[in-house]
């Protein structure tokens, strides 16, 4: 690890303004992704911003249809709210419980790792992303592997997450880490059925061919003989793009047969 300086600002205000500093300043919340690029030298920043604590960042609460979790709301906080049972369970299953207990729902978003769980809860219902400069809808947020529409210096504020009529998440947890080998969120979500996948491509993304299979009939039946072509989809040492194909609809059907109310 190189050296680097170290703030903790009192407002969001100065966390934006610090960012402004010369050199390579970089926001630290959970510290769970950016410490291990530290210590690896993949990223040397000169200066961490320390927004973990900051009040305007630690928002949980139920407005209306909507529940609203600040960025620096650890996967354990989200894990114990019962407003969004599958963003619940989803949150639960994330690495280990000091992961859990470090880790942030911003981090994680702006982290964008292709394997993120929570990226596929975002896009599965359909969440919006308040910075300190705009709103940002979920399927306008993921540009690529570890790529996001943040701009340099863009703070996340909170998330907003709409309140399904239904929803569940399923995942294969690749035993180590728990990063989902394949996840995939199914939601009868606030503006129609989403179906998010997360950890199969350099991206999540959306299964709109799984999406109008379910517009008329929510149930694991009606995905019955669709599949998704492999070509595309990741190969690593942890499973092959076949196997991760074949376990799309596998999960999609689970999460389906397990989906509950909020
Ligand atoms: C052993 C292990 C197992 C894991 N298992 C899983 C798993 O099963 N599933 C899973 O999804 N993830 C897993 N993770 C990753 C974990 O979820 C991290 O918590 C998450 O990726 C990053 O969150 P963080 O708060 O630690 O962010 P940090 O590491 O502090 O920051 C990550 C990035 O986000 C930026 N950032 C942080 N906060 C903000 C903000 N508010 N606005 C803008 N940018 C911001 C930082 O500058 C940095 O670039 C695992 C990590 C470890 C170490």
């Amino acid at each position: 690890m190189l050296p680097f300086s170290y703030v903790r600002p009192a407002h969001v205000a100065a966390a934006v303004a610090a960012h402004t500093q010369d050199g390579e300043p970089r926001y630290l919340a959970g510290g769970q992704s950016l410490l291990p690029a530290l210590k690896l030298r993949l990223a040397q920043p000169s200066l961490l911003i320390d927004v973990a604590r900051l009040p305007e960042l630690s928002a949980l609460r139920r407005e209306g249809e909507r529940l609203v979790v600040g960025a620096a709301v650890t996967h354990s906080a989200l894990a114990a709210c019962p407003h969004i049972p599958a963003l619940a369970q989803l949150a639960g299953s994330i690495g280990d419980l000091q992961v859990r207990n470090m880790g942030s729902l911003g981090g994680a978003l702006a982290n964008a790792d292709p394997a993120s769980d929570h990226a596929a809860a975002l896009l599965g219902l359909g969440a919006e992303i308040r910075t300190d400069r705009r709103v940002i809808a979920a399927d306008d947020f993921f540009l690529g592997m570890f790529e996001t529409a943040l701009e340099p210096g863009e703070l996340i504020i909170e998330i907003a997450f709409p309140l399904p009529n239904r929803a569940a998440y399923a995942k294969v947890r690749n035993p180590a880490s728990g990063y989902p080998v394949v996840g995939i969120f199914v939601a009868e979500a606030a503006d129609g059925i989403r179906v998010a996948v997360t950890g199969a491509a350099s991206s999540p993304y959306r299964l709109s061919e799984f999406e109008m299979a379910l517009a008329g009939d929510f149930s694991a039946a009606a995905l019955e003989g669709l599949s998704v072509p492999a070509e595309d989809l990741n190969r690593d040492l942890h499973a092959t793009h076949e196997y991760r194909a074949a376990l799309i609809p596998v999960l999609a059907k689970r999460a389906l047969n397990c989906g509950r109310k909020p």
